[in-house]
């Protein structure tokens, strides 16, 4: 039996009036079943949508861990080591690295009891980082997707984004730039300036980094203009992390026929379009949902992590830098709480990630 703690929620709400940390048992694998230790967990700003009732995905509550009420456990990704597996188990093994298949999984635990089914096995892990490969699966393969599923990356030419220091962000950047695409790349302002922030977003292979104030300024368009070669270079893509103002003004930036795939609302506003876009210059507006995607697409998903992770072991794809939250078996609720919680801060050095 291995002791497991959960942080667990059975009502909606803000994570520190609803998580705990709930401690229990795991019986040993059997039939197709695997004993799992988690390694590797990130808080996505989704995670908190979910905890807080908000995502349109919804965990199901159950007292499967011995729990009064019925609750899930939060979190959807993550990175687990295969501690045992039940003799009907076939296409995992004890001491094979793992990740959900499916978001509603719940990461944020120390070991869980699943079939085998509902995770996909890491191929070859050699060269990697637990957090490398606990992180994968959402950011990286989101920035992936929309490069390639809108636009044919080898038209080449430029995309614009915001929320561009964000973990999609700033993957977006990196294989854009070693897909030959180059990138304008909007960040919010901050107190300090953003030159640190442009320098860093920039030896990734961001080519220009301008402010969410320089892109509302009047004279963009005309920046615009001088950095594509007067225009002849297209702005065939805009990736749409912030909505609001930004977002229109991003799509502004945008050459005829471009797309504009929107995949997060971290402002909370919504995404405003001029009607001239639509008509005059046909922008298309899309939104792209990596859950969903990953539902229909189970095998290029599993290309997908694994062309991601094989940039990252030849050194081309570096990880978002994170804050690691160490997780053992002694480390009290009120730590895990916070870290959840303090993820709603914005201006962070990096995103916060449980590691056990
Ligand atoms: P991170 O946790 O890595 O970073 C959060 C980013 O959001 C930071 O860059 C931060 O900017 C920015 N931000 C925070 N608050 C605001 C605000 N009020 N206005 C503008 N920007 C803000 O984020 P992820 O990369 O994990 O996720 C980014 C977004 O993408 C989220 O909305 C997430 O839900 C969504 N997402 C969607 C997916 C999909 O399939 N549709 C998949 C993955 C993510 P700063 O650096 O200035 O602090």
């Amino acid at each position: 039996y291995e002791q497991a703690k959960a942080l667990i929620f059975s009502t909606y709400g803000e994570p520190k009036d609803v998580l705990s940390l709930h401690g229990h048992s795991i019986s040993p694998a059997h039939s197709d079943n695997l004993t799992l230790r988690f390694l590797a967990s990130p808080i996505n700003p989704a995670d908190i949508n979910q905890v807080q009732g908000v995502y349109p995905s919804k965990p199901s509550f159950t007292r499967a861990l011995g729990t009064a009420a019925p609750a899930a456990v939060a979190g959807n990704e993550g990175v687990a080591e295969v501690l045992s597996a039940g003799s009907g188990a076939k296409t995992v093994a004890k001491g094979d690295w793992v990740i959900a298949k499916a978001p509603g999984f719940g990461t944020w635990r120390t070991h869980a009891q699943t079939p085998e089914a509902a995770v996909m096995r890491i191929d070859d892990k050699a060269g990697l980082t637990a957090l490398q490969v606990g992180t994968v699966g959402v950011n990286p393969c989101t920035a992936y997707r929309m490069l390639t599923d809108y636009v044919d990356v080898r038209d080449g030419g430029w995309f614009v984004q915001n929320g561009a220091n964000s973990g999609v962000g700033r993957a977006a950047i990196q294989l854009g730039h070693l897909w030959g695409l180059k990138s304008i790349n909007v960040v919010r302002a901050r107190p300090e300036g953003v030159e640190g922030l442009a320098r860093e977003l920039k030896d990734l292979g961001a080519d220009v980094v301008v402010t969410d104030e320089e892109l509302q300024d009047k004279g963009f368009a005309e920046r615009v203009k001088e950095w594509t070669n007067g225009g002849r270079e297209k702005v065939r893509l805009g990736l749409n992390c912030v909505g609001g103002k930004p977002a229109t003004a991003m799509a502004r930036v945008l050459s005829p026929e471009a797309h504009m795939v929107t995949y997060g609302a971290m402002s909370k506003q919504p995404v405003m379009l001029p009607a001239g876009l639509l008509i005059f210059k046909n922008i298309h507006f899309d939104g792209f949902w990596v859950s969903k995607w990953a539902e229909r697409n189970p095998a290029e998903k599993k290309r997908t992590v694994e062309d991601v992770l094989s940039l990252t072991r030849k050194g081309l794809f570096k990880d978002a830098p994170v804050l690691e939250v160490p997780w053992s078996f002694e480390t009290n609720q009120e730590v895990l709480v916070e870290a959840v919680q303090g993820t709603l801060e914005g201006f962070r050095k990096g995103k916060g990630v449980f590691v056990f």
